[in-house]
């Protein structure tokens, strides 16, 4: 199939480019690279063994799409491209739902007007909000605490609508969990800009001694150890995901949504001490207070994805850790 990859640069987006060439597939990228750079194409393409087409352009640039549209007979999109940081989404919520619901809905448009009516949306467990009645079921009630989750749900919820309206749309909805790690090779990975506000990425950069100490935002929940406990998922397992949903809207119609986690939840001292195993480095920590907005513990049933997409996580945390290291050993090499 053709597939045109929104966000296809950044962190998922660049994972599952791979996946999907080595399954076959014809990839078209579009990308602003507001959170991404050009030379992961590059990278993709060696280690996906086949070339592929980059678009920089933005989503709300309906004359890009359209352009795209015109030159390739898109099957199917798998839609990455979003802000999304929760801390920023609150000091520019305008912003986040601009560029993520009013984004969507000129794809939507552009692929309802050149008849593609197959998508894959990158959704978050952050619709289900201060929800901490784990494991989370896709039919759980749904809520969220910031602007980055309102535009998840606002999304899923125009697709819903969409559906309704035209049921000849195949829709899958992956609300994704905590994914971590990088390609086993070390090229691609995240890299997020400034300091992190996610765990690992955090945790890679006190390990190799770029920050100081971590922060441990809690410790008084009420978890294994009383720190926050998380689903983590390896990022090739989450990329397995997208060619699992993507086959499934190849074969039916329908709107449905899945979690792409692996069911096992860990705790920030059960991931910091993982990591030092990985690495053979300490990683310096504080406990703090709280964080505002944290829930307790978060981790998918992963039920439905195994029985629907046919589709499960198989690697583990020690693996995530190794993969995320890795990765962050290689990019030093790479920029000395
Ligand atoms: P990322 O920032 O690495 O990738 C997103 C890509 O989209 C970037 O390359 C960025 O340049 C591009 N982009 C942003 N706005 C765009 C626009 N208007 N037009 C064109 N390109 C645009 O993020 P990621 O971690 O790969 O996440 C991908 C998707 O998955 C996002 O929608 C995100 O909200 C969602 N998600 C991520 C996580 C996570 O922990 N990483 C968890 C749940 C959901
Ligand atoms: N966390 C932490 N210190 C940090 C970043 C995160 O203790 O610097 C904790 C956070 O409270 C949560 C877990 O690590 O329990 C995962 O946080 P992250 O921001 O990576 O993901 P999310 O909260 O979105 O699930």
């Amino acid at each position: 199939m053709k597939i045109l990859v929104t966000g296809g640069t950044g962190f998922i987006g660049s994972h599952t480019c791979v996946k999907l060439l080595e399954a076959g597939h014809q990839v078209v990228i579009i990308d602003n690279l507001i959170n991404s750079k050009k030379e992961i194409v590059a990278k993709i393409e060696i280690l996906g063994k086949k070339s592929m087409e980059f678009y920089e352009g933005d989503i709300r640039d309906v004359n890009r799409l359209e352009e795209i549209f015109t030159h390739h007979n898109i099957d199917a999109v798998i839609h990455f491209a979003g802000l999304k940081s929760v801390g920023e989404s609150v000091s520019m919520p305008l912003e986040y739902y601009d560029n993520n619901v009013n984004g969507t809905i000129q794809l939507l448009k552009v692929m309802k007007k050149f008849k593609c009516k197959k998508i894959v949306f990158s959704s978050s467990a952050t619709v289900y909000g201060m929800n901490d009645n784990v494991p989370f079921e896709e039919d759980d009630p749904l809520s969220t605490t910031n602007p980055y989750g309102a535009t998840k749900k606002m999304i899923e919820e125009i697709m819903q609508d969409l559906y309704v309206g035209d049921q000849d749309f195949a829709i899958a909805l992956l609300r994704y969990f905590n994914p971590i790690g990088a390609h086993p090779s070390g090229l691609i990975g995240e890299s997020p800009n400034g300091i992190p506000n996610n765990l690992l990425p955090y945790i890679a950069k006190v390990a190799s001694g770029e920050l100081e100490e971590l922060s441990v935002f809690g410790d008084d929940y009420d978890t294994i150890d009383g720190t926050g406990v998380r689903d983590y998922i390896h990022i090739q397992d989450l990329a397995e995901g997208h060619i699992a949903a993507l086959n499934y809207v190849q074969a039916q119609s329908g709107i449905e949504a899945f979690n792409l986690g692996t069911g096992e939840g860990y705790s920030v001292l059960q991931v910091i001490h993982a990591f030092e195993k990985a690495s053979d480095q300490i990683v310096k920590y504080k406990v703090v207070p709280r964080r505002s907005g944290d829930i307790g513990s978060c981790y998918a049933s992963t039920q439905k994805s195994k029985n629907i997409l046919h589709w499960e996580a198989k690697l583990d945390l020690p693996t995530m850790c190794l993969d995320a290291w890795n990765y962050v050993q290689n990019g030093k090499k790479v920029n000395k």
